[in-house]
C-alpha cells in the first residue's frame, strides 16, 4: 500500500512566502494524480515536500501509512523525475539508470542486469552505451523514467514530465507514460500547468491556487462541474462562459434571454438573486435560426480549430466580474458580453450573422460568490460519466 496522506501541510519559505497553506490531500494507492495550477500556486513545492527535498513548516506527510514528514529523501522510498531529467552527461545510459542502485550499494553485477531489464521495458535496449547528449528529448525522458523505476519505489514523483518535449513528441510521450503507469500500478504524482495534460493523464486532479487546493476530482468532475469560478476558468481548452444572471421565479434572466434554472438550483436560489451563470462552449449548440431558451447575438469572430470552430457571439449582458458601472448583473441588456460556442465543421456561420446558442440540458451551472450552487442533499447531481474533451 502506498497511499499518500497530507494533513495541514504548510510550507513557508524564508522571506515569508506561504507556498503551501494548511493543505489536506489524500492520494490513493496506485493512483495517477495531477497537481495542476497556474505558475506560483505551489505545485512544485508540494511535490518536493512529498519527496523530502523541502522541509514542511507544519503539518504531516504519510506514505503507505508511515509518517515521513521528518525523514530525508533517501528514506522515503520515492523516486523523482525532474523537469530537465537531470541525467549525468558523462555517464552512459546504463550507468545513469544504475546510478541509484549504486547509491544503495547494490553489487555491480545486479546493478547491470537490473538496469538492462528496466531499459528493455522502456525500449532503450539499443541505447545502453550512449551518453545523454547522443539521445533525443523523448529518449532522455525515458532514461530518466528508467532510472526512477530501477529502484522499484513506492511512489513516483514527476515534475512537469513532458514540458521539455516538442508538441508531437509530447503526445506520444503522454500516451506512453499513461500506459506505463497503468502497467506498473505505482502511485504517481505529477505536476503540470497544462490542463489538457492533466485531463488526459490523471485519474484525479487537484487544482491549486495560492498554496491551497480549490478542487479535487476526476477529470470529468472538474471539467463538468467546476466547484468554483477559478476552476471553471482554468480547466478546459476554452474557458467556461461566465455571465451575470438574475433569478426570475423559476427562470433565469441571462444575456437578454430567459432560461430554465439549472439542475439542482430550484430551492437553492431566491427570486431576484444575482448569480453567475456558467456554461462551457462545448455544451452550447449553435443554431442559425431562432430557438426558444437560447442566447442570441451577432457573430463577431469565427476561429477555426480544425474539426470544430469557436464562434463568439456578442450578446447583451455582462461577463461575470465586470464593473458595476457598466451595469453588471443587470438583465436590462445595458452591457455587452461575448458568449463562445463550439460549432462542428460544416455548420460555421459568418461574422455578421445572427446566431442562437442553445444550452444542452443538464450542462449549465450557477455560481454564488464564486462557488457552485449545488443541489440539496438527496437530490441527485447530473450524470458525470461521459467522455471529456480536452
Ligand atoms: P511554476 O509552475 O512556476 O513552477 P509552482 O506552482 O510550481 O510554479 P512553486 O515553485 O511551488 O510554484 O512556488 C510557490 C511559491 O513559493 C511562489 O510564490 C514562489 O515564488 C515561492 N518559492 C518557491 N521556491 C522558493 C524559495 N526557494 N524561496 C522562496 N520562495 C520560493
Amino acid at each position: 500500500m502506498s497511499a499518500i496522506t497530507m494533513r495541514e501541510l504548510t510550507k513557508v519559505y524564508p522571506g515569508g512566502v506561504r507556498a503551501l497553506d494548511a493543505l489536506d490531500l489524500e492520494i490513493a494507492d496506485g493512483e495517477f494524480f495531477a497537481l495542476l495550477g497556474p505558475s506560483g500556486c505551489g505545485k512544485t513545492t508540494l511535490l518536493r515536500t512529498i519527496a523530502g527535498l523541502e522541509v514542511a513548516s507544519a503539518g504531516s506527510v504519510r506514505i503507505g501509512g508511515r509518517d515521513v514528514t521528518n525523514l530525508p529523501p533517501g528514506k522515503r522510498d520515492v523516486a523523482m523525475v525532474f523537469q530537465d531529467y537531470a541525467l549525468f552527461p558523462h555517464m552512459t545510459v546504463r550507468d545513469n539508470i544504475a546510478y541509484p542502485l549504486r547509491i544503495k550499494k547494490v553489487d555491480r553485477r545486479s546493478r547491470g542486469s537490473k538496469a538492462a531489464d528496466t531499459a528493455d521495458e522502456l525500449g532503450l535496449s539499443g541505447l545502453l552505451e550512449r551518453r545523454p547528449g547522443q539521445l533525443s528529448g523523448g529518449q532522455q525522458q525515458r532514461v530518466a523514467l528508467a532510472r526512477a523505476m530501477a529502484c522499484h519505489p513506492q511512489v513516483f514523483l514527476l515534475d512537469e514530465p513532458l514540458s521539455n518535449l516538442d508538441a508531437r513528441l509530447r503526445l506520444e510521450a503522454r500516451t506512453f507514460l499513461k500506459r506505463l503507469q497503468r502497467e506498473l500500478g505505482v502511485t504517481t504524482v505529477f505536476v503540470t500547468h497544462d490542463q489538457a495534460e492533466a485531463l488526459a493523464l490523471a485519474d484525479r486532479i487537484a487544482v491549486m491556487e495560492g498554496g491551497r487546493i480549490r478542487q479535487v476530482g476526476t477529470p470529468t468532475e472538474v471539467f463538468r462541474r467546476p466547484a468554483n469560478t477559478f476552476v471553471a476558468g482554468f480547466i478546459g481548452s476554452t474557458p467556461m462562459n461566465l455571465i451575470d444572471a438574475r433569478v426570475h421565479g423559476d427562470e433565469l434572466a441571462v444575456a437578454g434571454a430567459r432560461l430554465p434554472l439549472p439542475d439542482g438550483a430550484p430551492g437553492q436560489v431566491s427570486d431576484g438573486e444575482r448569480l453567475v451563470y456558467g456554461i462551457r462552449p462545448e455544451y452550447l449548440d449553435y443554431s442559425p435560426t431562432a430557438v426558444p431558451g437560447a442566447l442570441t447575438g451577432e457573430v463577431v469572430v469565427v476561429e477555426n480549430l480544425g474539426s470544430v470552430s469557436l464562434v463568439s457571439l456578442d450578446v447583451p449582458g455582462d461577463h461575470a466580474g465586470a464593473s458595476d458601472e457598466a451595469g453588471a448583473g443587470d438583465d436590462s441588456g445595458a452591457g455587452r458580453t461575448s458568449v463562445q460556442v463550439v460549432v462542428p465543421e460544416g455548420g460555421e456561420p459568418e461574422p455578421g450573422d445572427t446566431g442562437w446558442a442553445v444550452p444542452r440540458p443538464g450542462r449549465s451551472l450557477l455560481y454564488r460568490d464564486g462557488n457552485l450552487v449545488t443541489a440539496a442533499a438527496g437530490v441527485p447531481a447530473p450524470r458525470a460519466d461521459a467522455t471529456v474533451r480536452s
